[in-house]
């Protein structure tokens, strides 16, 4: 338990959830920029503003015999823009790619894995933003299917990210692919993809009449050492995991900026699938009876929660929006 900040109110504790791994969990900082996230859709009048103010004030921990603590109630808002729930579904991807990934390269172990960056133009609206993920997620949907890419294709995952250009307040929307292969993509040039290959690919998918920035890269290590190219597929991974969009860009504390941004990111963001598996990736999610990516469950979401360890007794911690801090009791 920790010690550092534990102070009283009403006799009451402060909440410290200490991983395993002696890191903290930073249930404090996500829920105050959960609020400062509510009161700006509040200023906004948008109708979930009372929801997003609910999510994860109140937490019930199971404490293992050994001592841990484990979440295991609370509801979550699950707004796209949720900074408490992004945290939880960021955590929750992570895991959940690691586990699909893993059992891929179980299955296929002579597979080769890229990372491939696709972008278009900045845009400057919710609603233009609304229209070019929609038109992201259809161009990616043909690029797939183009014979020089599907040939070798055995599965992928992808994730979108928007990012909010500080200079002219733009917004830029990628997406992050990590793609397995088969090995003979690297064979010779009737099966390889150049950069400017799959830049010309993405440029006629996406009917654009300018070249778009496109980044390939293979993820691995030059001597096929098996565990660094695992450790390079991981970062790959924590990278294609993040998510969608940083709440750094919108919770800056300039309220006519963070307000113009919220109400396009909310546009842009509503009813968007951010990320999928696609092939083998897709595959294996379903033999592992994994839950949904984006809309399951958020409680149960790291490694340390999935195992099995008794529980001993249970505590509940609340927000207490005077003192600004979660207590136990
Ligand atoms: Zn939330």
């Amino acid at each position: 338990m920790c010690t550092h900040d534990n102070m009283d109110l009403d006799q009451k504790t402060v909440l410290c959830d200490k991983k395993a791994n002696g890191k903290t969990q930073p249930w404090k900082e996500k829920k105050l920029a959960n609020i400062g996230y509510f009161e700006l859709l509040e200023i906004l009048h948008f109708k979930k503003a009372e929801r997003v103010s609910g999510c994860g004030e109140i937490l019930e921990f199971d404490i293992t015999y050994e001592g841990r603590m484990k979440l295991a109630n609370a509801w979550f808002c699950k707004s796209p823009l949720c900074p408490m729930c992004n945290w939880r579904k960021t955590m929750k991807r992570s895991l959940q790619t690691k586990n699909v990934v893993e059992e891929v390269i179980r299955q296929k172990p002579k597979a080769r894995w890229l990372f491939l960056t696709l972008t278009v133009k900045n845009v400057f609206d919710g609603e233009t933003l609304d229209k070019s993920l929609k038109v992201m997620a259809q161009g990616f949907n043909r690029l797939m299917k183009y014979k020089k890419v599907s040939q070798n294709m055995i599965g992928f995952m992808r994730s979108t990210e928007v990012t909010v250009n500080k200079k002219d307040g733009s917004y830029n929307q990628h997406m992050h692919v990590l793609l397995c292969v088969e090995s003979k993509y690297f064979r010779d040039s009737e099966n390889y993809l150049a950069q400017k290959d799959w830049t010309s690919l993405w440029q006629k998918a996406m009917k654009l009449d300018y070249v778009p920035v496109v980044h390939i890269e293979a993820v691995k290590n030059k001597k096929r050492n098996k565990e660094k190219e695992f450790t390079a597929i991981q970062a790959a991974v924590q990278e294609t995991a993040k998510y969608s969009v940083k709440d750094s860009d919108y919770l800056t504390g300039n309220l006519e900026n963070d307000l113009e941004v919220v109400k396009d990111l909310e546009e842009g963001l509503y009813r968007k699938r951010m990320i999928s598996y696609g092939g083998l990736l897709k595959e294996v999610h379903k033999q592992l009876n994994l839950d949904d990516i984006e809309d399951g469950d958020l409680v149960r979401v790291d490694d340390a929660d999935s195992d099995v360890e008794e529980k001993a007794y249970s505590i509940v911690a609340q927000w207490n929006w005077k003192a600004q801090n979660y207590f136990i009791g």
